[in-house]
């Protein structure tokens, strides 16, 4: 048809008509492919949306993290396998109720901030965070959320869809971690990490709020003893009810930590006066002091308590932890069961220890000390059994010093291995002159201090001061305190079979003050026991004393071993201790402490005095 019309028009509007009859049937030809492409392809598309569908939905309904989808108003439409799984809920429940009825109800106060327990919160058009939600059994579930959602043509959400992975056992382990790191591992209280952090934070709300706050630092008296005679066992079933009766002292937004050891701090909030500290200190040491049943055991400790507040002390943990320190020492000096408040004067006299110290090492040097002789008296016979041998210290300004000030110090130091070894120099030198100048023979006792006795060359060191001394090491007595021997027994009864080979005489000094059991104290190469003064002084008035002072005659005298008593000042003390079977005796009633001169001229002067080594 399209030639027969070529054949009757002019050849351009031939060409132009050809042209547009190829162009026309070309775009029919492209039309109906495009159409039937376009046909195929939405076939194609629908069938490919319906597999991406299929394969979606598989994908939410199979995936590892729980899905849940929810209407505008949070009502729930959707949730996949994974959601009842980790739930235990089965859709049948969850469909259709509020997500809201998936809020765990647990009392998250003191987790991290943004932790969000009530799950409305979390259907926002963006959200992620931690939410711990509610299960169908007693745990909750922690779980990592990522919320998004559908929204309508007006841009507003219609759909929530809710994907959350769990992560509680990622949760459990960074608890864990955090106990380990804040917690003390065996009372659970705090460690001293977190107790330094609510001190701060404590500091900071003083000088916002301005309230009072108070630092109590406690130390138990016989923590070591315990632990050393009964057992680690014990000792932490002892730290451990006394974490839970401190505990109940205070309230619950006060902290009470372990700093280590037998070491505890509380932080009390909002104090509003000393009075109100007095109770809660009297309260502690009450609640301390009940007897604690141990292995079987009854047993009774006692505890110290130092005490400072904030801001009217200072306004640093470090200013505070060193107050209480203090103040805690000040507490322990008193005796046991004690308390005591951090003064000014006590800085001063930390600054006094150390200008103690200064003084101590300048002294050595300059050979400040000298020794004073005690004479021990035995009743029946009349005689000098031997001489303890006392150090003092001539200070250049201060006068003479007693022992007990500076001995403390040159523990602490270090410097009593110096001073101590010249005590036993000493002591050997003078006594093996008296003997010579005498022409006969009488035993000295020098005392050995606690870092001494740690001392594992101590046994040498009493043979050289025997040998250049030329002193008979019978003629040598060692006083050792009896708090030394319960630190570590096995190495203390070690030490005193070092200390016996040397051939002088071993007293347990002060004994009755310490912890030493019987079968501990049957066990321990030891001569003689020493009754401290504390005990004596009671007598011959009754009481707790002078029970302990017969009970150590009577130890004594069963294991038989020699008794001394110590500080005799009366009659009626000397009459009770003959009574009881006590004939040693040193006290101010027979002699006081006196030179090596005087000591002479003692002796000299009774020339009817039998010297008995
Ligand atoms: P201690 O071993 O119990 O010594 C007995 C203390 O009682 C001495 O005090 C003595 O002067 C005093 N005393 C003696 N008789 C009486 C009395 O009838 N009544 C009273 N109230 N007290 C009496 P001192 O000399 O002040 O010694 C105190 C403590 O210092 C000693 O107690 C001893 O533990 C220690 N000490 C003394 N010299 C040394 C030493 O050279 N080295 C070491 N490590 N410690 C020493
Ligand atoms: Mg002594």
């Amino acid at each position: 048809m399209a030639l027969m019309v070529l054949g009757t028009l002019p050849a351009w509007l031939t060409l132009t008509a050809t042209v547009t009859a190829v162009v026309v049937t070309m775009a029919l030809i492209a039309a109906t492919a495009v159409l039937s492409f376009r046909l195929a392809r939405s076939r194609r598309e629908q069938n490919e949306r319906e597999t991406t569908l299929t394969k979606f939905s598989s994908a939410v309904m199979n995936s590892g993290a729980m899905i849940l989808i929810t209407d505008s108003q949070g009502r729930i439409e959707f949730v996949n396998d994974r959601f009842c799984q980790l739930t235990a809920f089965s859709r049948d429940e969850v469909l259709g109720h509020s997500v809201a009825t998936l809020s765990a109800t647990v009392n998250l106060a003191g987790t991290e901030t943004g932790v969000l327990t009530n799950f409305l919160d979390c259907l926002q058009p963006h959200w992620k965070g931690e939410l711990l939600c509610r299960t169908n059994g007693s745990t909750p579930l922690w779980t990592a959320v990522t919320t998004s959602s559908v929204l309508d043509d007006d841009g507003e959400p219609v759909n929530y869809i809710v994907s959350a992975v769990d992560i509680t056992e990622l949760k459990l382990a960074h608890e864990r971690m955090e106990q380990l790191a804040l917690f003390d591992s065996l009372t659970n209280l705090a460690n001293r990490r977190l107790f330094q952090d609510r001190l701060e934070q404590a500091l900071q709300s003083v000088a916002r709020r301005q309230t009072q706050i108070a630092l109590l630092f406690l130390d138990l008296d016989q923590f070591k003893q315990v632990n050393d005679s009964l057992g680690h066992d014990a000792g932490d079933m002892l730290l451990l009810t006394v974490a839970d009766r401190l505990k109940s002292c205070v309230r619950a937004q006060d902290t009470v930590a372990r700093l280590g050891g037998d070491e505890f701090t509380i932080l009390l909030h909002d104090v509003s006066d000393t009075k109100d500290l007095t109770m809660i200190a009297e309260n502690m040491l009450a609640s301390l002091k009940a007897p604690i049943r141990l292995k079987g055991q009854e047993v009774l400790i006692s505890t110290s308590i130092g005490i400072t507040t904030a801001p009217a002390d200072g306004e640093t943990p470090d200013t505070l932890m060193k107050n209480a320190d203090l103040a805690l020492y000040r507490a322990k000096d008193k005796g046991r069961d004690q308390y005591d408040f951090y003064t000014e004067s006590l800085n001063d006299r930390a600054e006094q220890l150390m200008t103690l110290e200064r003084e101590l090492r300048h002294g050595l040097r300059r050979e400040e000390f000298f020794l004073l002789f005690q004479p021990q008296v035995d009743l029946n016979t009349g005689d000098i059994t031997a001489m303890e041998a006392l150090i003092r210290w001539q200070h250049p300004e201060r006068g003479e010093i007693l022992p007990d000030e500076f001995i403390p110090v040159a523990e602490d130091t270090g410097l009593i291995m110096p001073l101590g070894n010249w005590v036993l120099q000493q002591a050997c030198m003078q006594i093996k002159l008296l003997h010579q100048l005498l022409g006969r023979g009488v035993r000295v006792a020098v005392n050995i201090s606690a870092r001494q006795f740690r001392d594992p060359g101590l046994e040498n060191v009493i043979d050289f001061a025997l040998r250049t001394s030329g002193l008979e090491p019978r003629f040598l007595e060692i006083d050792i305190h009896e708090g030394m021997l319960s630190d570590e027994p096995e190495v203390a009864r070690d030490q005193l079979a070092r200390i016996r080979r040397t051939g002088v005489t071993i007293t347990i000094d002060d004994f009755g003050t310490g912890f030493s059991s019987l079968r501990q104290l049957r066990s321990l190469p030891v001569d003689m026991l020493k009754i401290g003064q504390t005990f004596v002084k009671e007598i011959p008035q009754d009481g707790p004393n002078t029970d302990i002072a017969t009970t150590i005659i009577g130890i004594a005298q069963q294991m038989e071993k020699q008794v001394v008593a110590e500080g005799v000042e009366t009659e009626q003390q000397e009459y009770f201790l003959r009574m009881h079977g006590c004939s040693l005796v040193q006290g101010y009633r027979y002699a006081p402490p006196m030179s090596f001169d005087e000591l002479y001229r003692y002796f000299s002067d009774d020339s009817e005095r039998e010297l008995k080594a």
